[in-house]
């Protein structure tokens, strides 16, 4: 095993990340297939600018405006169906039939440059109850929109995304709680007063009933990992139940969750201010062997008032050989920044491990594409979750926070996805479930936070409504995170600050496949075995649990939060005497096109 390991590795070094592998059949075998490839991989440019230009980035690409290039989508997308359908079904190689059915999956998905995260629907439909379940759906998300981007707060009104900063940064704990109850009215609108006909539990139902009828997100999650679905929930519950045994008995309010896990993002802060995200992320990457500068990523960082409320990331153009030459893939990330902090930054990071994935994608035009959901996911992480590593800390930040710390900001974080994978996956499974009473057991249980089943607090991420289903792709997506993090650790060594053979050996090892490979595939030959819990389960472990008396910042004594040994004392100053630039931006929200 060792040695196939360092052979593969050897050779992969040979070769420098721009080339590509012989291996890689990056044309048709048939030269009708390859005609109707390459209209394919005009219409998908086509679809991704112009969900470029709509998102007000752009206004012209390659000296069309929107105009001409929905003239030119138009046309060649209704040639593009005509030539699919007239390909030959019988007598094509393996990999051509492979293709036709990646491009007729992928073109359903094309929205002419529809902008995405804006829907036309209205909130106030959410609470009709005569109409179907994808035009309530797309209500509720309205409500996030419409009601999220404008919440109540003392004498003004906030953000989402404000509000949940505010939760991990306001030490007075009334204030905090304040905060909290600004959201009431969104979760009103989402799920009414819990009453088994509200908004969300009639959605849900009917996710449910489409789910029958053609899988859910998490049962592809499922397969993707090589689980059944019932082995999922097991999965899940064993991550949480580390979490329960390894964070003490005391129990915490909501208001406060945030905040106690928040602690490396408030020490932290201060050195990483709005101007240095990029800097600090480009530098990051450039050590990882990947320039995204080269690259000729655009990225479009600060607020905008019609601008999406989240941060994604997706293609601009398509990689492709053009006269016999590979023609790189252009990405963009979109995100509303309004402050630095440690939070953003690992979000940062994260659109950017999304960005690498699909550069690194060396295929025919049919397979330019993202691998799963599950795997984008994981992925995106495997660069970000360094920045809560002291040593990433020290060489970018000149700064760290005690490991302990970081280690709790993260992962907290995570188990929290954990929870909401495993509540959908039970709503799911019995749709007529109370979610109040769910939400409540699982988080009291296994995350210690105070019942409070009158609340419908669970309802803070928009994927809940506008992708039922998809929490599980963060959940499940930290195994895989865990597993590919510490496989390369094992392959390259620790690269938490930087390994310029990092990129070149990921895109040759994982990436280059585009949507060819399942993930299952690329998993067990990458890891060359099945995924399984122990790489997470392992860094969850690494927390130590301490009690401690109250800080004073909570309204209960003797809560139990994870502090290093060696936790400085100048370091527990209150919140409110530390300069407001500590305050990180806490983007909630992550959200595919990947977000
Ligand atoms: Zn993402």
């Amino acid at each position: 095993m060792k040695t196939l390991l360092l052979l593969s590795l050897v050779c992969s070094l040979l070769v420098s990340p721009r080339s590509i592998s012989a291996d890689t059949v990056l044309m048709a075998d048939s030269k009708k297939v390859s005609v109707v490839e390459y209209l394919y991989a005009d219409v998908s440019d086509a679809n991704s600018i112009l969900a470029t230009i709509n998102s007000g980035l752009l206004s012209t690409y390659q000296g069309k405006d929107r105009a001409a290039w929905q003239q030119f989508y138009r046309k060649k997308r209704s040639k593009l169906a005509k030539e699919l359908e007239r390909l030959p079904t019988s007598g094509l190689s393996g990999g051509d039939s492979r293709a036709i059915a990646a491009m007729r999956k992928q073109m359903k998905a094309f929205t002419g440059g529809g902008a995405l995260f804006s829907p036309v629907a209205k909130c106030q439909d959410a609470a009709r109850k005569d109409i179907a379940y994808p035009a309530l759906k797309s209500a509720l998300v309205a409500c996030f929109v419409e009601i999220g981007n404008s919440l109540s707060f003392e004498d003004g009104k906030i953000n989402r995304v404000s509000a949940l900063d505010l939760l991990h940064e306001t030490s007075d704990p009334g204030r905090r709680k304040a905060v909290f109850f600004a959201f009431l009215p969104l979760w009103q609108a989402i799920n009414g007063n819990n009453e088994p006909d509200s908004p969300y539990r009639r959605m849900i139902a009917g996710a449910a009933a489409e789910a029958a009828r053609n899988g859910s997100e998490i049962d592809n999650a499922a397969r993707d990992v090589g689980l059944d679905p019932a082995e999922v929930e097991r999965w899940l519950v064993q991550i949480l139940d580390v979490w329960r045994v390894s964070s003490g008995d005391a129990m915490i309010e909501p208001w406060d969750f945030r905040f106690q896990a928040g602690e490396a993002d408030r020490l932290l802060g201060t050195y990483i201010p709005r101007e240095s995200l990029l800097p600090i992320n480009q530098r990051y990457y450039r050590d990882l062997g990947a320039d995204l500068e080269e690259m000729g990523t655009f990225y479009d960082l600060y607020p905008r008032p019609e601008k999406a409320a989240l941060a994604y990331t997706e293609f601009v153009t398509h990689g492709r050989m053009v006269n016999g030459v590979w023609r790189p893939t252009v990405a963009r990330v979109s995100a509303p920044y309004e402050r630095g902090g440690l939070f953003v930054l690992n979000e940062l990071v994260h659109e950017n491990g999304h960005v690498v994935n699909i550069t690194a994608i060396r295929n025919r035009p049919a397979f330019v594409d993202w691998p799963s959901d599950l795997f984008d996911e994981a992925f995106a992480d495997v660069p970000s979750w360094s920045i809560y590593e002291p040593v990433w800390q020290r060489r970018y930040l000149g700064h760290e926070a005690p490991e302990q710390l970081s280690l709790r900001a993260l992962y907290s974080v995570v188990v929290l996805d954990v929870a909401w994978s495993l509540f959908e996956l039970r709503m799911f499974r019995a749709p007529l479930t109370d979610p109040n009473a769910l939400w409540t057991e699982i988080t009291s249980r296994y995350l210690h936070i105070v019942s409070h089943p009158e609340l419908s607090w669970w309802a803070m991420r928009v994927q809940l409504a506008d992708l039922p289903g998809y929490m599980v792709n963060y959940g499940l997506g930290a195994i895989l995170t865990a597993e590919m993090r510490q496989h390369i650790s094992e392959a390259l060594g620790a690269f938490d600050a930087g390994d310029s053979r990092w990129y070149g050996w990921l895109s040759e090892q994982l990436l280059r496949y585009g949507s060819e490979r399942d993930t299952r595939t690329l998993m067990q030959n990458f890891l060359g075995r099945p995924v399984s819990l122990q790489a997470l389960l392992k860094q969850i472990h690494r927390l130590k649990p301490i009690t401690l008396q109250s800080t004073g910042d909570t309204d209960s004594a003797g809560h139990a939060i994870f502090l290093s040994p060696g936790y400085p004392a100048g370091f527990s100053q209150p919140s409110s005497q530390r300069p407001q630039s500590a305050w990180h931006g806490y983007l909630w929200w992550d959200l595919p096109t990947r977000q």
